[in-house]
């Protein structure tokens, strides 16, 4: 099989809600998703998780034609020619999330030309469904964030995230934290993500405060690249600490090993370099004593990708799921999307088990 032409399709879906954390506001998400067709007529379906400026020139510029005229099925030779296909190597960016694009849409190929469900070529189907949290709570006004936690639970939730950490916003960020934890009682677990924002003295001083709603963990309290700083604030913590989400390749992730940075690691497969690269990540953080629990913020592409990935890999821990309706998910899984009582069904039909019908 050969790979015959490769596109850059974008979607943009305008928000009712604004989205915000700890680094700026949005009210608007653009998804680039990455259609690769073959001269079998199986066409698989990438997801270009990058800056949506870049992508569709990385994707069908300086990445499609190394990729035209390989095969999608031999994914390691094609993985390692997209790879190097330039002179100076990216090891990390948007064209390393174009490259995972293209890997998982290779993977949607090869199983849907073996008439098989991803999970089943990285290993097996382990578990049919998967624990999920609500990733949401973007910080605005604590009763609004209290309601939807509440509403997150009445939906069969059993986790949820919020959003919080911008500059100025401390005090507030107290009592959002403080309404969501009233409303979701204490069994619930409480993530918190400040996406990058803090320096180490703040992240410590922060923690120390956030600690008194008794967070499942802290994300990305800094730096991604500040290993140290995150293993200090382990040591110096009683609640668990979470990174990886901005790291790329299974040597990006290695520094975390090597300090103790983390409870649990955030590799996404739409940025770390594809699925491959993401089971190793999972397979080394498990050799580390780390528990994996990938990260997914994307459309269905990613959401199936990672079910697949959790299916095969039992010892991940709580898929990251978007419950706002506006990450193009239903839309796109061919069976009906499973979700109850806090867990996601993994696709049983061949490949990723997704449609590009958006
Ligand atoms: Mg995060």
């Amino acid at each position: 099989m050969k790979i015959t032409a490769i596109h850059a399709v974008q979607r943009v879906r305008h928000l009712t809600r604004p989205m915000r954390n700890a680094q700026g506001e949005s009210d608007r998400r653009r998804f680039t998703f990455v259609i690769v067709e073959t001269d079998a007529g199986v066409t698989g379906i990438g997801d270009a998780f990058g800056d949506p400026l870049l992508m569709p020139t990385i994707i069908e510029r300086r990445l499609a034609p190394a990729a035209i005229g390989l095969d999608p099925l031999d994914i390691e030779t094609l993985w390692r020619r997209l790879f190097a296909s330039g002179s100076f190597w990216e090891t990390a960016g948007s064209v390393v999330c174009g490259i995972s694009a293209i890997e998982v849409a290779c993977w949607d190929i090869r199983g849907k030309h073996d008439g098989l469900p991803v999970c089943e070529l990285l290993g097996g189907r382990k578990r049919d469904r998967v624990e999920a949290y609500a990733s949401d709570l973007h910080w605005e006004e604590p009763q609004q964030m209290a309601e939807l936690a509440r509403d997150y639970l009445e939906r069969g939730f059993r986790f949820v995230k919020t959003h919080i950490g911008a500059a100025g916003q401390h005090d507030n960020d107290l009592r959002r934290c403080e309404a969501i934890r009233e409303a979701i009682g204490p069994d619930v677990g409480f993530l918190i993500d400040i996406n990058t924002a803090f320096d180490r003295q703040t992240a410590l001083a922060r923690g120390r405060e956030l600690e008194a709603f008794d967070p499942f963990w802290y994300e990305e309290p800094l730096s991604p690249l500040d290993y140290q700083g995150h293993a200090q604030l382990r040591q110096e913590l009683s609640m668990k600490v979470s990174t990886g989400e901005n790291l790329y390749l299974t040597e990006g992730f290695q520094p975390l090993w090597a300090v103790n940075a983390c409870d649990y690691v955030m590799p996404d497969i739409l940025r770390c370099g594809g699925l491959r690269q993401a089971q190793q990540i999972c397979r080394d953080a498990v050799a580390h004593g780390v528990i994996p629990s990938p990260h997914n913020f994307s459309s269905g592409v990613g959401l199936a990708a990672t079910l697949h990935l959790m299916a095969a890999q039992i010892d991940t821990e709580l898929l990251e799921f978007d419950p706002t309706g506006t990450a193009i998910y239903e839309e796109m899984f061919i069976e009906p999307l499973g979700v109850a009582d806090g867990m996601v069904e993994v696709p049983s039909g061949p490949g990723l088990g997704i449609r590009f019908d958006v």
